[in-house]
């Protein structure tokens, strides 16, 4: 017995350690909030986490690059072709089963009746439209300059513009002043009011686009996937570049087995760190808890028997097995709650423990860290519904059809980067007239909900790389490509 422990830990210690580095962050997180820490404490003690997430979002631009180039050019242009449409179809296909998920979920558990509203009345802070949210997720798919595209995305922006009304001078009513007041008047009270009839100015919202920091992982992906497309089809002109892109992927795939041996490390004080940031539980309560519950039994329900079933179905292959080979991604995400910082991990799982073709997985992981992402579909359709609950506001069944579009287009929408779909829950909410400061109301747990659904935005592009590989067996067994263009590959 002795023995087989000791090779059980052989094979898999790096994952054993970060199954341990998760539970030895959350006690010593709980245990130092006991300790009321100073934030200049906190920022320190969380300095080995945010090198973890540095080391890994450095590996991002390099991996995503190389990766779809060299993917995309050793492939045929007819098994390119099928290779992308059958992706993009599942892709779609298993986000919007994801939102049809939360939407039974939340209409099943109804979380918004035990939380009570208790926000103050609309700001009426300037919001995005869904137009404008549409375009922008086009103009990132189109990046005018591709350096800026490495630290920049499009993002437009409203600003309030004061306009004071337009009245003619002899159709403007006189201006009064408010007064209100109970005044004594021969002993008896009198009310005194008059109405303010100076017409208000008119607020009005501009929007021009703009940028925002961050990566414009959508716009990158995109280009990087035409040219390795175009490469393919240059034949032996473009093998030079194709082979560059091979050996960088080679590379960084080589930093990654080191950099890994630093992970569960990083993850302690990852997880450690952020408990300390956090809110007090209590405060959440009831209010929350239901919401959480709701969100979180979707993302199971979708996550551990949903798309499993359908791999399951499709390649005839156990699912457990496979969802085994990738637990150190899901732990990662677990960790990072970044689908494209996970990226290079979930390649490293896929190759090394799931054997999946390497062609498969350059081209189904990028495009997925980036366009796929069930588990924050499934949020956005929870969290709409559940501010509609909360106001009261019944919602019909045309509305709840725009819900699953728009939540399915604002996670293709979401970057893979921490708490991104929060800020694109606006196109969801707006689209079906609800408050979008609503969003306060759920900000509290987000940060905790955002690490589960990042685990099954990581899943379903793990699992999608299994199906791509069985679908397209054959198509692979046929195509060699440029593949043999680099002996040193194995
Ligand atoms: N954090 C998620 C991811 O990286 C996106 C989100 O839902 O906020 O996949």
């Amino acid at each position: 017995i002795l023995a087989r422990g000791r090779d059980v830990c052989k094979q898999n210690g790096l994952l054993i350690l970060s199954v341990l580095s998760v539970i030895v962050g959350c006690l010593l997180g709980f245990f130092l909030r006991t300790r009321r820490l100073s934030q200049q404490e906190i920022s320190y003690f969380q300095f080995p986490g945010e090198l973890l997430m540095r080391m890994l979002k450095m590996m991002i631009l390099p991996l995503v690059i190389s990766s779809l180039m060299s993917g995309l050019a050793s492939l045929d242009p007819k098994t390119s072709s099928r290779l992308g449409i059958l992706t993009v179809a599942y892709y779609l296909w298993t986000t919007f089963m994801a939102v049809v998920v939360g939407i039974f979920m939340v209409s099943v558990i109804h979380p918004g009746s035990a939380a009570q509203k208790e926000t103050a009345e609309q700001s009426g802070k300037p919001v995005m439209s869904s137009a404008d949210a549409l375009l922008d997720l086009i103009r990132n798919m189109f990046p005018a300059n591709l350096v800026e595209a490495t630290f920049k995305q499009y993002r437009t922006k409203t600003t309030p513009v004061v306009k004071s009304p337009k009245v003619a001078p002899e159709e403007a009513p006189p201006r009064r002043i408010l007064i209100y007041g109970v005044q004594e008047e021969n002993g008896s009270r009198v009310q005194n009011f008059a109405l303010d009839l100076t017409p208000p100015p008119e607020i009005i919202y501009k929007s021009e686009p703009g940028t925002s920091d961050g990566m414009n992982v959508l716009g990158i992906v995109f280009f990087s996937a035409t040219m390795g497309i175009m490469l393919g089809r240059m034949g032996d002109s473009g093998a030079p570049l194709v082979s560059f892109c091979q050996c960088l992927n080679e590379s960084v795939m080589k930093i990654v087995a080191v950099a890994v041996w630093y992970f569960p490390f990083g993850i302690v004080f990852l997880i450690a760190g952020k408990i300390l940031e956090m809110d007090d539980p209590r405060a959440v309560g009831k209010k929350l808890g239901f919401y959480s519950i709701t969100v979180v039994c979707g993302l199971v329900l979708h996550g551990l028997f949903i798309l499993p079933l359908l791999y399951f179905l499709i390649t005839k292959k156990n699912p457990i097995v496979f969802i085994r080979g990738i637990l150190q991604a899901l732990l990662i995400a677990l960790a990072t709650s970044s689908s494209s910082a996970t990226l290079p991990i979930t390649f490293k799982c896929l190759l090394e423990n799931n054997h999946i073709d390497r062609r498969i997985a350059r081209f189904v992981l990028p495009v997925g860290a980036t366009i796929n992402m069930d588990g924050t579909a499934l949020y956005e359709a929870v969290a709409a519904i559940f501010i509609a609950q909360v106001n009261n506001y019944e919602l019909d069944f045309g509305q709840i059809i725009t819900i699953s579009i728009t939540a399915t287009a604002a996670s293709i929408g979401a970057a893979g980067i921490p708490q991104a779909g929060l800020v694109t829950m606006v196109i969801v909410l707006t689209s079906v007239g609800l408050p979008t400061d609503d969003i306060t109301l759920i900000i509290a747990v987000d940060w905790a909900l955002d690490r589960f659904r990042t685990m099954i935005n990581v899943l379903g592009d793990a699992l999608a790389a299994g199906i791509m590989a069985h679908i397209c067996r054959k198509d692979f067994a046929r195509d060699t490509g440029t593949e043999k263009l680099l002996p040193r590959e194995t």
